[in-house]
């Protein structure tokens, strides 16, 4: 008898939903906010894009985290980070901003164009305890040293991890955290195929942003604005329907309470409200 192969399956789909964010920030949350131990290590994914100044100028003017990783990745546009340790980071297309809030962060982030195309991301990954209260750090990534990778028609940037892609080992920029995220923008130049190893138990999303896809052997089109949550076992196969773009993120669940209240990440209620005093107090950095 023959061996049948097993993909991942759809476990789950969901809408990205329009809502506002910052100074009035128009962007589509993708997923987060309520019941995140099915997305577990990662808590939000949202996507700005717009071509109209008054849907991003607003920008996010100086706020605080505590408990997790802030990624931002840059299509289009031009966005500025400042924060309390110092840093002042310009991200332009392509780059890469890798933040970790851990015991406290404040910082902004504002559009540097006063016209044109803004597009981007914004994924929230969570710490594990023994990492929440850990000193901030901040890593920006410039768009030239992000791995990318052509296979047979599919153009990949790795931001993060490393997984084998249709058999070859693509490496992201960021590597060796705990929760060993992969964070791939994959674009598939027509109908194409890949076939992606990621080890059983892990959390894995794709998120189509441009065009199609079908997921294993379902004949369900996932298409943009759509994001899928698959199951647990099996090989990730990704057909795109023409021309596509898709995020692929992966991550190994940390299997903790997650509680939150808005740009905090903990674990107990108790550690929020503490959170909370540290900020009004002065005392988050
Ligand atoms: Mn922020």
């Amino acid at each position: 008898m023959n061996k049948q192969r097993k993909f991942r399956e759809l476990e789950e789909v969901l809408v990205a939903q329009a809502t506002s964010d910052g100074d009035g920030v128009q962007l589509k949350r993708v997923f987060g906010g309520a019941d995140l131990a099915r997305f577990d290590p990662f808590l939000m994914l949202d996507e700005f894009g717009s071509d109209k100044a008054a849907d991003y100028i607003g920008g996010f003017p100086p706020h605080p985290h505590r408990g997790f990783e802030t990624v931002t990745y840059m299509l289009e546009g031009q966005m500025e980070h400042r924060d309390h340790m110092g840093n002042i980071g310009r991200l332009g297309p392509g780059d890469v901003q890798w933040m970790k809030a851990g015991a406290g962060v404040i910082h902004s982030e504002m559009p540097k164009q006063e016209e044109g195309l803004m597009h981007g991301f914004q994924l929230w990954v969570n710490l594990p305890a023994a990492e929440k209260m850990t000193p901030a750090s901040y890593n920006d990534i410039d768009a030239n040293s992000i791995p990318s990778y052509e296979l047979n028609g599919v153009a990949i940037k790795s931001i993060a991890g490393e997984l084998k892609v249709d058999g070859t080992k693509v490496s992201g920029a960021v590597t060796g955290l705990s929760t060993d995220p992969a964070y791939l923008d994959m674009s598939f130049d027509s109908d194409r195929e890949v076939v992606v190893d990621v080890p059983d138990g892990y959390t894995t999303l794709v998120y189509v942003y441009k065009g199609s896809a079908v997921i294993g052997d379902s004949d369900y089109q996932l298409t943009k604005g759509k994001i899928a949550r698959l199951s647990r076992e099996g090989e990730l196969l990704i057909s795109a329907s023409g021309a596509t773009r898709l995020l692929l993120i992966t991550g190994k669940p940390i299997g903790e309470p997650i509680v939150q209240r808005g740009p905090f990440v903990m674990n107990t209620m108790d550690e929020i409200h503490q959170a909370i005093r540290d900020y009004s107090e002065g005392t988050l950095v």
